[in-house]
């Protein structure tokens, strides 16, 4: 088969499979809105198809699946090959963290008669999309004693939701001069939590009011917020759009619309030849600093423990063997054309909606800096590979040169000595509150990642 750029819907892809995979996603979608609700879910498939925990292996062979956690926020999985470790692994990475608002360490205060959190934003956003839309609270509380308190606030129908207020028209004439950039500015980020004063209470008495019903409810004080991952997402779950219901609409696409596909395809890898892993990291949005992002030694730790438990030697040189012949797909979304907003992007080397899945040689801004660029033998290898197996695909560009641009973890993976090329789901209003992708473009990322993990 040979490469053709042409709209998914003008083949005869199988309609009924591509929307019946899209109902997995949006459930995925609206349970799991942050990086640990990703995990959480990605540990009970992995153990409904049989995979274990590297620890509880103490040998590994051929066709054993494992996954290992890496501090709650980030996971690894791998089906065993039938071909040695160090003749180099197939890895997919994609991330689970998304663009949200954090609460402050000391976010809770007393103004007007009326309770907020203040927020302090994570990641690329523009702030004015955040008002005056329905928001959740998510996110995990650790008490004095040590105890755990998951909090999930806002999703369901009866629950309450939380909301950044806005300016009434009216009486904006001073803040409709300002530059989007400010015109609700970082420490307006403030979300409305209560208004009922507790009675009897001379100051602050919405605040302690707020606090005698977090106490009541989840048994949580003041302090406790010092010791808590609180993270305020949009309260509207993935929905359908479009009358012929071929978009979805919801938070948290990027970059939930390759890691979940990347999931469902070594889920369903059942033999393969070289060892098949699945990072699903975090901190994406935000350098992947930190112990759990990509930037961290956990995947090496988590290949020497495979090198050891197969029996090769885990040692460096393997290591640094591994990696070397290893290829990886950083899987990752791409801004889709639109037609709404033209200007910035480069019509012949964009990414579009039901034309499959896009592939990215380079990311990066200003001439190409900070970006791996995957080298014309490896975008062959990936395009016989496609084009073999029927996958719909074409290249992107992030824009025109010098609009913007933006990375992925595929720098930090190519560093490591790995064969890396970006490749992912073209998004609509990526880093929106209410992101929108296609049923097709996201079948296809599966099917792209299992043929990857099979055909290689
Ligand atoms: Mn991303
Ligand atoms: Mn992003």
């Amino acid at each position: 088969m040979k490469y053709e750029l042409k709209n998914g819907w003008s083949t005869d892809i199988d309609k009924d499979l591509v929307f019946k995979f899209s109902e997995g996603y949006k459930d995925f979608l609206t349970k799991c809105k942050t990086e640990r609700e990703s995990v959480q879910e990605a540990i009970r498939f992995a153990e409904d198809c049989g995979f274990k925990p590297l620890d509880s292996f103490e040998t590994l062979k051929e066709g054993d699946k494992i996954y290992a956690v890496n501090k709650l926020r980030s996971v690894i999985l791998a089906v065993i090959g039938s071909e040695d470790i160090t003749s180099g692994v197939n890895i997919v990475g994609a991330h689970i963290d998304a663009p949200r608002l954090d609460l402050k360490p000391n976010p809770l205060y007393e103004d007007g008669e009326m309770a907020y959190f203040k927020t302090h934003y994570y990641g690329g956003i523009k702030k004015y999309q955040w008002g005056t839309i329905p928001l959740a609270l998510h996110g995990v509380v650790i008490k004095k004693d040590g105890e755990a308190v998951n909090v999930r606030i806002g999703d369901e129908n009866d629950d309450v939701t939380f909301v950044i207020t806005d300016l009434l028209p009216h009486l904006a004439q001073e803040q409709m001069k300002k530059t989007p950039y400010t015109v609700i500015e970082g420490e307006q980020l403030n979300l409305l939590i209560g208004s009922i004063p507790m009675k009897d209470e001379e100051k602050d008495g919405v605040k302690a009011n707020v606090l005698a019903l977090l106490n009541e409810k989840y048994g949580i004080c003041e302090e406790d917020f010092l010791s808590a991952e609180l993270q305020i997402v949009p309260a509207a779950n993935a929905k359908d759009v479009g009358f012929d219901r071929s978009l979805i609409g919801s938070y948290g696409h990027d970059d939930r619309v390759c890691a979940y596909p990347s999931l469902m395809a070594i889920l369903t890898t059942e033999a393969c030849d070289k060892t098949a892993v699945c990072i699903l990291t975090d901190k994406e949005e935000v350098g992947s600093m930190g112990n759990t992002g990509a930037k961290s030694d956990f995947m090496k730790l988590v290949l020497l423990e495979m090198l050891d438990k197969k029996g090769e030697g885990a040692t460096e040189l393997n290591l640094l063997r591994t990696l070397d012949k290893s290829f990886c797909l950083s899987a990752d979304v791409n801004a889709a054309f639109d037609p709404n907003f033209p200007a910035p992007y480069e019509k012949r080397n964009s990414a579009r909606i039901n034309y499959g899945i896009a592939i990215s040689k380079y990311t990066g801004a200003r001439g190409k800096s900070g970006s791996s660029d995957a080298s014309a033998e490896l975008m062959s290898k990936v395009r016989t590979l496609f084009n073999n197996n029927d996958i719909l695909w074409h290249v992107a560009e992030l824009g025109k040169v010098d609009a913007g641009g933006g990375g992925t973890i595929a720098q930090y993976v190519a560093n490591l000595g790995v064969e890396t090329v970006d490749c992912g789901v073209p998004v609509l209003s990526m880093h929106a509150p209410f992101e929108v992708v296609a049923k097709l473009d996201v079948y296809m990322a599966y099917k792209a990642f299992h043929v990857f993990y099979n055909e290689v």
